[in-house]
């Protein structure tokens, strides 16, 4: 049974109430599960069928004041309480679609521990780890919008991933790393790092920064994405924006987790009207050699990241043009080279209405890290030299001019103001709920 379509109407009356209960229940009823316990209880409790679906499922759907993912989490706590598990699944499923993320779901039947016993609770998860394996849902990180000047601005969030610490520790060591690591509170082994994806609403256009890592299908296809990426295309649809709708999409530089997200699982264009914006020299990078510059990166990575960059530059092949530093992309978005992370790799500049966003791109990659040494660089840097020079002067001039930044791997959302703090800067993120 599948309850997206359920309509989401909120009866007032206590008739109104018991008419839209009705009505769901007639729903359940095609699917069988009440007709299935009255069979199974008809000779002892012939009632308790009905009493059953009506308290677990039909008073809870009619109630007013609920909306619809209200709904299926009550009713994922129902089924789960009742073990009913090919339902549950199903409304597991329905609760990831109605914008509800996996730690909820999760918590609410961990919680059915106390209420329904240790074994509904451990169902209920077994039956949400499968769901989960083939629908990754949103996460809690869905979107977020703010304005610069006139330009609606949404980040979009394509999940976060995890990271060796010691992969930050160019130039200053795994140790120094650790401390930073810890004077912010933060665990010293791994680095939490955000994706976060951009969409402008600019100039009449409909405008992607970074569309993320792709569909899970595809990006872990290729080994080189982890479970919690991938959940751009689902935020962007949950925000209320439309693939068909964008005009342009731009790719700040060529790593999977940046523009995998260009094609859907069946390898067509996600954005099929879009024009792509990406630096020639970026472009042509992946499309004829594809390699990681001076950085050392295993061979079977090295391997993954050529393959998906031939296949994306082929796919945009007939609708790609050059960002160029310092030229306008549409009015009042401008293109800032920035190379080092990789050879192309370019920053943009948002000025409207007197206020300006710096989208730094892969500029910097923790803001406890590199905002407070910014002359250390991540392993995988193509010119660690060049990534530390484009690092300085991007943030000595936000820090300077007062812009907010933007960066597509700081903590969810991303943005913030910059505050020198020694020999490096301060991120003072916005506050954003
Ligand atoms: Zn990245």
């Amino acid at each position: 049974m599948d309850n997206n379509n359920h309509e989401t109407t909120r009866p007032t009356s206590q008739q109104d109430r018991r008419a839209a209960g009705l009505a769901v229940l007639e729903k359940l009823d095609q699917s069988g599960d009440r007709a299935a316990l009255r069979t199974l209880l008809a000779d002892m409790a012939p009632d308790f069928a009905d009493l059953t679906v009506e308290v677990a499922y039909g008073d809870f759907w009619a109630r007013p004041g609920l909306d619809l993912a209200q709904r299926e989490l009550v009713t994922v706590a129902a089924l789960c309480a009742m073990g009913r598990d090919r339902q549950l699944a199903g409304h597991i499923k329905s609760a990831l679609a109605a914008g509800i993320d996996r730690t909820q779901i999760v918590e609410v039947l961990m919680q059915m521990a106390v209420y329904a016993g240790w074994p509904a609770a451990v169902n209920g998860l077994l039956a949400a780890k499968e769901v989960f394996a083939a629908h990754p849902g949103p996460t809690a990180d869905g979107h977020h919008t703010f304005h610069v000047g006139t330009t609606r601005v949404t980040v979009v969030s394509d999940g976060h991933a995890y990271l060796p610490a010691a992969m930050f520790g160019g130039g200053i060591g795994e140790q120094q790393v650790a401390e930073l690591l810890r004077g912010r509170g933060l665990p010293t082994d791994r680095v939490r790092i955000s994706l976060n994806g951009l969409v402008l609403e600019h100039d009449d256009r409909l405008i992607v920064v970074d569309p993320g890592s792709g569909p899970p299908e595809s990006a872990y296809a290729h080994g080189l994405a982890q479970p919690t990426q991938g959940r751009f295309l689902t935020h962007f649809l949950a925000a209320g924006f439309d693939p068909a709708d964008v005009d342009l999409v731009l790719v700040q530089h060529g790593h999977q987790d940046h523009w995998g997200g260009l094609l859907t699982a069946d390898g067509s264009l996600a954005f099929p009207h879009a024009q792509v914006g990406i630096s020639e020299a970026e472009y042509l990078h992946w499309r004829d050699v594809g390699d990681f510059g001076k950085a050392q990166v295993p061979d079977d990575v090295a391997e993954a990241a050529r393959a998906v960059g031939r296949e994306l530059t082929a796919a945009i092949a007939d609708r790609v043009s050059w960002l160029v530093d310092g030229k306008e992309v549409v009015p009042g978005l401008t293109a800032v080279a920035a190379p080092g992370h990789t050879c192309g790799h370019t920053a943009l500049r948002l000025d409207d209405g007197g206020e300006t966003l710096l989208i730094g791109g892969e500029f910097a990659h923790h803001e406890v890290i590199q905002l407070a040494e910014p002359d250390s660089y991540v392993v995988v840097d193509a010119d660690n030299q060049q990534s530390r020079q484009s690092r300085r002067t991007l943030l000595h001039q936000a820090a300077t001019n007062g812009w907010l930044v933007h960066a597509y791997h700081f903590s969810w959302p991303g943005l913030g103001k910059l505050v020198p703090r020694g020999d490096g800067w301060q991120l003072r993120p916005v506050a954003f709920s």
